[in-house]
């Protein structure tokens, strides 16, 4: 409206203005009832680093850590002793139980890619998630969204989306041709503008940022969902809380600090993570000991967890437990196994790996082999030590230090923040 065109609206049409005006109040206060104010509503910026395990946060002295933008949210925000994860805690089920509150055998995305039986590629549209993504109710709210390569998002019903979508990968990057194939029309292109190295031939965590740089400053979303992933990658390569994945938690630091300086005053800011993280030493393959011992039973080693379907499998490693076998960790009691995962309820006995041990399927050869990667998530969500983070801060959060919460208690956390009311 051009200024000063208000002097051409004559008292009629202020009459009928001012009578809607009154009629949309008396209609919310109906809607809203006359007792309940109105909640509290932030937007939220959430940034998820991928593998950020909580001992890097907890331990951060120790590790000589120069991380003074997680230094000052830990300060300032609350923060979490630790989240347990959910089962199996690897990226893709555990990114989608952060925003549906639902373990992966509920949501549905049970792993990164599917199983083989149904070709085995990527859960890439949330077409396969049982429930409610916390995009969708905010949408249904009518609040607007952005996700920057959040994993299961091509195709979804996001107002401004860069999908985790990619053809080629190299480390943590992905190819932008093929996530731009799928993007919002005129995102790429409007944050190619406003930062004319963005276009480049992979999405980085660097060029993470300048996409959410460019929505706060052009958008302004209700709700921005941002996946940082070169931490995990490196964490895989080289091991995690040693000297390359710290270089790399201190340039993650370093883009979380971008953000919380460009963040306006309306939002909240949460970090959270996916998984815990572990240093890898060797592979326990203990379907060798079983074939060398001349036992005929049903075991199923799944990396982080090895299941005895039957009474010979379980007596044969609860046997080795006795006996202190290297390689075999705690024996996860039936109640853990029912509360995370329940599809894993029927096994007669279930142990996690000692400390940097992972189960292997090798059923000949050596029983210790040596692993493809230095790190490794996919352990149990007990494991000791082994959590992901939760920190919020921001107008809409008391600071703080919290207990260990879960994953599955994160939507309703944000939700809140935003002033959400979303379907369990
Ligand atoms: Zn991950």
């Amino acid at each position: 409206m051009p200024k000063g065109s208000s002097m051409t609206i004559d008292e009629t049409w202020r009459g009928l203005v001012r009578w809607a005006g009154a009629a949309l109040a008396a209609a919310a206060f109906v809607a809203a009832g006359p007792v309940s104010a109105a909640p509290a509503h932030h937007k939220v910026l959430v940034v998820s680093v991928d593998g950020l395990d909580w001992r890097y946060l907890r331990d951060r002295d120790q590790l000589h850590l120069a991380i003074p933008n997680l230094r000052r949210l830990m300060g300032e925000g609350w923060t979490a002793d630790g989240v347990i994860g959910v089962w199996p805690t690897v990226t893709w089920p555990s990114h989608t139980s952060i925003l549906t509150g639902l373990r992966p055998d509920q949501h549905g995305v049970l792993g990164n890619q599917r199983p083989k039986e149904e070709g085995g590629d990527y859960y890439w549209t949330p077409s396969f998630i049982h429930g409610e993504p916390l995009w969708a109710c905010a949408a249904d709210a009518g609040l607007t969204t952005a996700s920057v390569t959040w994993p299961v998002t091509k195709d979804a019903k996001i107002t401004w989306d860069l999908p985790e979508y990619f053809r080629r990968r190299n480390g943590g990057s992905m190819d932008l041709a093929t996530a731009a194939s799928d993007a919002t029309p005129g995102l790429v292109e409007g944050i190619s503008a406003m930062f004319p190295s963005f276009p480049q031939q992979w999405i980085d965590d660097r060029t993470r940022t300048q996409a959410v740089l460019y929505l706060l400053k052009t958008k302004r979303p209700d709700l921005i969902l941002l996946h940082l992933v070169d931490l995990d990658s490196e964490a895989h390569d080289q091991g995690p809380f040693e000297v390359n994945a710290n270089a790399v938690m201190e340039r993650t630091d370093a883009l979380i600090g971008e953000l919380a300086r460009a963040l306006p005053a309306d939002y909240d800011l949460v970090v959270t993570s996916d998984h815990g993280f572990e240093r890898l030493d060797h592979i326990a393959n203990l379907g060798v000991l079983m074939a060398e011992a001349g036992v005929k039973g049903d075991l199923q080693p799944m990396g982080g967890v090895v299941v005895a379907r039957d009474q010979a499998a379980a007596g044969f490693l609860r046997g080795l437990a006795a006996k202190g076998q290297d390689g075999l960790g705690r024996e996860i009691p039936p109640a853990e196994l029912a509360r995370y995962a329940p599809k894993l309820a029927g096994a007669i006995a279930a142990f996690e790996p000692a400390p940097h041990y992972m189960f292997g399927r090798a059923e000949t050869g050596p029983y210790l082999t040596a692993p493809r990667e230095r790190g490794e998530h996919g352990f149990w969500p007990l494991r000791s030590d082994y959590r992901s983070i939760y920190i919020a801060s921001g107008p809409g959060v008391p600071p703080g230090l919290g207990p260990t919460i879960e994953m599955v208690s994160l939507k309703a956390r944000l939700a809140g923040l935003m002033g959400l009311h979303c379907r369990d």
